[in-house]
């Protein structure tokens, strides 16, 4: 959420929605000017926003390596098995990063999204702390009805938390702001792992009825907003 507290490092940063949003994802919060909380940060702190906001994407060296084990997420998510979202959701995880060249972090996948004060959480990014290796958790399943979420709303919040990681580990940040250059970053990921269908022609619009694929943000407010 956009709205930390200044303050010293935090351990721990979350993906949470309004239970009063219909927005669905932090991106349509979008707004072209500082979030408000910047104000409130130290001038230390600050700087470091500032460093986030500058940066508007990470290019994934090899996005196409990476295809399968997006569609392997996708299918186990499908089933509603949670050990095979994480297991699948790990291997992504692991692999981008390997291409990045920076550790991964540890993928927990858990069941209904809990309800905490404003809202329901989505996902979780806990930093490396005394030793332990990084977290990152993910909820499956809606709070309200308990039914496995989209792929599209798990795959964005699954990626908000590896942004996070990558703030810390391949941008060398201090701490990982809610900025507009990180909901870029964000963005910018989501679109390298997942393909765009192509242009419909006429002629395959009457020679073809191919199964739909994947799309993210058709409408969204963040469209061409980053550089990837
Ligand atoms: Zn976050």
């Amino acid at each position: 959420m956009p709205a930390e507290a200044p303050g010293s490092r935090r351990s721990r940063t979350s993906t949470w929605r309004s239970s009063k949003s219909k927005s669905g994802c932090p991106c349509s919060r979008f707004v072209l000017v500082k979030f408000a909380y910047y104000k409130r940060l130290s001038a230390k702190q600050k700087a470091t926003y500032r460093k986030s906001d500058a940066v508007d994407s990470v290019k994934v060296p090899d996005a196409a390596e990476l295809s399968p084990l997006v569609v392997e997420l996708e299918a186990s998510l499908a089933n509603g098995k949670r050990l095979a979202t994480a297991k699948a959701a790990s291997a992504l995880l692991l692999a981008l990063c390997r291409q990045l060249g920076v550790p991964a972090a540890r993928v927990t996948v858990r069941t209904v999204r809990p309800e905490i004060s404003g809202g329901v959480l989505h996902g979780l990014y806990t930093y490396a702390k005394n030793g332990a290796d990084p977290t990152i958790e993910v909820w499956m399943k809606t709070a309200a009805h308990e039914r496995v979420v989209r792929f599209r709303t798990f795959l964005r919040t699954l990626l908000h938390e590896v942004m996070h990681h990558l703030d810390v580990t391949l941008l060398g940040l201090e701490d990982s702001f809610h900025t507009e250059g990180f909901f870029k970053r964000e963005s910018s990921l989501v679109r390298q792992l997942v393909a765009r269908p192509r242009a419909r022609t006429k002629t395959a619009q009457v020679e073809t009825r191919r199964p739909v694929q994947l799309v993210l943000f058709e409408t969204g407010p963040t469209r061409g907003l980053a550089k990837s």
